[in-house]
């Protein structure tokens, strides 16, 4: 109910990806009508028949109820879903173009069709992450379309993949970017069911909002560069990470998230995101050196078990037989894009082994990028016979305790190449694995 008049808005979300069909539902959730728009025939197909195109954990059965109480539509036509909506959300996919700068082709796509749908007042709200000057470039490019009356307001998004409901349905906080007083009251209004536990929301400059994403995912990326680059000074210098994570994170100025040493952060935000941040501040005349160093650090840390491995086997992996658990770039998703296991994976197919991969969920996707390199078993144990070792590349729950008698009987090397610190050092001793890790002894 928006507007203090006790009425409905009806919404329109133009991109069906993991943050547009998350923020689409979760608005029909508190009741309003929601029209979801993708390009992609095939996703609005499928999710017409109430499957989701993602695996997201809970957004499946949410889709389908909101779907089925007739508050949550999905078409491709989205002439009609803008004629219907008054707020538009933009929540397409910003991908880095060859220059790593963020590609907005799909944005101003779509802010171009809006503009020329238009057929009154409608509130067009960027939710997908754009550099500094994009809604300035949306609103040009939709009044080059039409007479009709129109505001954009930057309204980043900070849900985390394999979390996305919770996090979309109690935010730490809300960014609103806007000048104008009216359009910040709707949109308060709007997302009002989301806050009630008093986490605020936040109105600003649209630049400053537009800057605030990338300043956070830039900061968490840094951390996790940091981190690793402290496990890599352990390996040399005889010293604990896991301790000192843990002395690091109790001092409150510092706080404990974000500090896991491993194969580097992945996914489709923070590579792509660092970049952009690095190459937007480039074109206004400023080198931000700390963000070129936290995406070297990273690609380096990609490679850093290739290294392990290589070592392990005397600088030899022909025929080697590697199983690998874990694709996604982190636990609790599908999305493989920049994991740090399709480093690791080609790394070591390069170099003449092959390799026998599980994943809870990403396996299709899996398959459609290494088509038949990579052997894709049902079972994390399948992956072990045979294996002259084994190699941990994302954290899935279901890695942390499994039966290492069973581990040990199929493999046919007792190694491990832990990217993510899993196990302890000396519960591996017990059990007679020979033990890589991350910046532990
Ligand atoms: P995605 O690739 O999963 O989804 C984008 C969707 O947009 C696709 O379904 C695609 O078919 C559709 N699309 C592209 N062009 C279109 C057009 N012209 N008309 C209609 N549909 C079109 O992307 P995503 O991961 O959901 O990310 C979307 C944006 O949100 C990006 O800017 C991203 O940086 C940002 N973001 C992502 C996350 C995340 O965790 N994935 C979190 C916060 C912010």
């Amino acid at each position: 109910m928006v507007g203090g008049k006790e009425q409905q808005v009806k919404i329109a979300v133009v991109g069906t990806g993991y943050v547009g069909l998350v923020v689409g539902t979760c608005l029909a959730e508190t009741g309003h009508d929601v029209i979801c728009v993708d390009s992609d025939k095939a996703k609005i197909d499928l999710l017409k028949r109430g499957k989701t195109p993602i695996y997201e954990p809970g957004l499946e059965e949410l889709v389908r109820r909101n779907a089925q109480e007739e508050r949550l539509a999905f078409t491709t036509n989205l002439k009609e879903a803008v004629e219907k909506s008054l707020v538009i959300f933009i929540a397409v996919g910003t991908p880095p173009d060859d220059t790593d700068a963020a590609d907005l082709c799909n944005v101003f796509e779509v802010a171009r069709d809006i503009g020329r749908a238009m057929n009154g007042y409608k509130i067009v709200v960027n939710k997908s992450t754009v550099p500094v000057g994009t809604a300035d470039k949306v609103g040009e490019t939709i009044a080059a379309e039409t007479r009709e009356e129109f505001d954009v307001v930057s309204n980043p998004e900070f849900l985390k993949e394999g979390a996305a409901i919770e996090d979309f349905m109690k935010p730490d906080r809300i960014i609103i970017g806007t000048s104008d007083v009216r359009v910040a009251e709707i949109m308060k209004e709007l997302y009002a069911p989301f806050v009630r536990t008093g986490h605020p929301i936040i109105v600003m400059d649209i630049r400053s909002a537009e800057l605030t994403k990338y300043a956070c995912n830039a900061m968490l990326a840094t951390r996790i560069s940091f981190i690793n680059e402290i496990a890599n000074l352990c390996e040399r210098v005889g010293a604990d990470v896991d301790k000192i994570r843990q002395g690091m994170g109790s001092d409150a100025r510092i706080g404990p998230a974000f500090l896991f040493p491993g194969v580097g952060y992945g996914g489709s935000c923070f590579p792509k995101d660092v970049r952009a941040v690095v190459r937007s501040a480039a074109e206004a005349g400023y080198e931000f050196r700390i963000l070129r160093a936290t995406d070297e650090v990273n690609e380096q840390q990609k490679s850093l078990l290739i290294g392990k491995v290589m070592r392990h086997f005397r600088g030899d992996l022909r025929g080697k037989v590697l199983a690998l658990w874990g694709l996604s770039f982190k636990p609790r998703t599908d999305d493989m894009r920049e994991a740090p296991s399709l480093t690791i994976v080609r790394g070591v197919l390069e170099r003449g082994a092959s390799v026998r991969a599980y994943d809870p969920v990403a396996a299709k996707v899996a398959s459609a990028i290494f088509g038949g390199d990579v052997v894709l078993v049902k079972r994390n144990y399948d992956a072990l016979e045979g294996a002259d070792g084994l190699i941990i590349a994302t954290e899935w729950n279901e890695f942390r305790y499994p039966d290492f008698k069973r581990m040990a009987s199929l493999m046919k090397e007792r190694v491990i190449f832990d990217g993510r610190n899993i196990y302890s050092p000396k519960t591996m001793q017990e059990h007679g694995f020979t033990y890589y890790s991350i910046g532990r002894p």
